[in-house]
């Protein structure tokens, strides 16, 4: 049994059993495992991989709370709905009001929790203004990495004796006639499929953007783009949902990414490009604003020739982007190139060097260059020079929710025992690319986690 399904009835006779399981052991999973522990309620991860990872792993890490500990202690005076204001000024007012509320609430008790309950240390990124944000609230590990963020979560759950099931590749949901989820099947290595019941289940499986019959039929502008997020984002959630009949939403939402090193195949900080970078095409020309989000970057970047382009700046800039440990990796897998002047950098560019002094020369400080980007300082020589691709990050359509993040049915009613969250589940970026503002994954993955484990106590009966 390879694909996701739906069967009917109850898991066999000897199964066993327990409160709530969880699908995913990302960001998403952990979090509601951690939460569901402090709950005095039993649970148990299952996750497709040895060791898990997921998405979670591959990320900067970086996630946005208002009012944390941690932001309130450096100063900042933020909250929910300055926060909620600012994701919607993104989407265009287009994300769900009801999730934008829940999510913009339940992040800063989750990474509060995580911190007093679990020892998760968390760092405010007070040195640059993630784009879309009106303050600083972007939260970090001390690694600044998502493999750091994964192994805190991680040890946090061993700590506390979580139970949780390797290889174990969910395949099947067990659904009974009054449409209660009654357990589920997962499939072994050696090939056995093995089935535990529950009394409520949270797919924590995240998206679809490593499915690319999805990826098609649903995204057709990032249709053979490369996939930058984990093969366990398979559409799994989606597969389950039509086959349950839920309604499904903003399956047009997406982060994608307009800075992907290549050949390195690395992600290159944004926060290049808008204190002060610019991307030029193989022409040696700009093409858009870098400054309104590396989201939609990713479908301006592919439409350029050849599908390159390349990251422009300075030394000045090479040095504050060596703060960020994912651009010191791609630095040492030789993304960045160096070039004394203009003409060598037109020669790595292989274009007209009229035409690149002629974008050089535009970024006038103060003035309102093409496309309307005002440009704060010029670019110095000797510059440096990264060729990147767009890249699909992850996808941010999914299972609707409703703000406890129960699943939903295509009659807005909701089903008793199953519960969504992360990237399994609809976002808070609206149906496009360009409606992810910086930490969107994240933020639905924590606070998602948070609010449902708290949802599934209440379902059990324990609060
Ligand atoms: C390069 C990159 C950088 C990013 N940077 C950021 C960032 O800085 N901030 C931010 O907010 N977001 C970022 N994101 C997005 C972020 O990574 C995701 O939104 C987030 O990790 C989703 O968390 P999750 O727990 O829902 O999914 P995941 O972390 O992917 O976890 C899902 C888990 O479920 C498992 N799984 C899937 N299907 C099954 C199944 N059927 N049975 C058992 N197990 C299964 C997977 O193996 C995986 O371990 C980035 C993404 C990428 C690719």
């Amino acid at each position: 049994m390879n694909e996701p399904v739906v069967l009917r009835g109850q898991p066999p006779k000897g199964a066993p059993s327990v409160p709530v399981a969880i699908v995913g052991a990302g960001a998403c999973g952990l979090t509601a495992a951690l939460m569901l522990h402090d709950a005095g309620i039993e649970c148990v991860l299952l996750e497709r991989d040895l060791a898990p990872m997921g998405s979670t792993a591959l990320s900067s890490g970086f996630i946005p709370a208002p009012g944390t500990r941690v932001q309130r202690a450096r100063g900042v005076a933020d909250s929910p709905a300055q926060f909620a204001a600012d994701i919607q000024a993104k989407t265009h007012g287009t994300a769900p009001a009801h999730l934008v509320a829940a999510y913009s609430e339940a992040i800063a008790p989750a990474l509060d929790a995580l911190e007093e309950r679990h020892g998760l240390q968390w760092q405010l990124l007070d040195d640059f203004l993630y784009p879309g944000h009106s303050l600083w609230r972007m939260h970090a590990v001390p690694e600044k990495t998502g493999v750091g963020l994964m192994a805190r979560l991680q040890n946090a759950a061993a700590r506390c004796d979580i139970p949780l099931l390797t290889e174990a590749l969910v395949r099947v949901l067990w659904v009974d006639q009054q449409e209660n989820i009654t357990g589920l099947g997962y499939l072994r290595p050696d090939g056995t499929l093995e089935h535990l019941a529950c009394d409520a289940l949270i797919l924590a499986c995240n998206g679809y953007g490593g499915n690319r019959v999805l990826v098609r039929e649903l995204l057709p502008e990032m249709d053979g783009a490369i996939f930058a997020g984990h093969v366990g984002n398979d559409g799994s959630a989606i597969a389950w949902g039509r086959a349950l009949g839920c309604h499904l939403a903003d399956l047009g939402g997406y982060q994608g990414h307009g800075s992907w090193a290549v050949p390195q195949g690395a992600l290159i900080t944004w926060a290049l490009l808008m204190e002060g970078g610019i991307q030029v095409n193989l022409e040696g020309r700009r093409f858009h604003d870098e400054t309104l989000g590396y989201s939609e970057a990713a479908v301006q970047v592919l439409a350029q020739p050849g599908a390159t382009v390349w990251n422009v700046f300075d030394e000045e800039l090479l040095d504050f982007a060596r703060s960020f440990p994912d651009f010191c990796a791609a630095e040492q897998a030789g993304a960045v190139k160096s070039c004394s002047d203009e003409h060598a950098l037109a020669a790595l560019i292989g274009c007209d060097d009229r035409v690149l002094q002629a974008t050089l020369d535009s970024l006038d400080p103060g003035f309102v260059g093409p496309f309307g980007r005002v440009f704060t300082r010029k670019l110095q020589a000797p510059y440096c020079a990264i060729r990147v691709t767009g890249a699909l990050f992850h996808t941010q359509g999914g299972l609707d929710i409703d703000g406890q993040c129960r699943v939903l049915r295509t009659d807005g009613t909701a089903f008793a025992n199953l519960l969504a969250a992360g990237g399994a589940a609809r976002g808070v970026s609206g149906n496009s690319v360009w409606g992810y503002l910086s930490g969107n994954g994240l933020l639905s993955a924590v606070a998602g986690g948070f609010i449902a484990a708290r949802t599934a106590a209440s379902m059990i009966g324990k609060q």
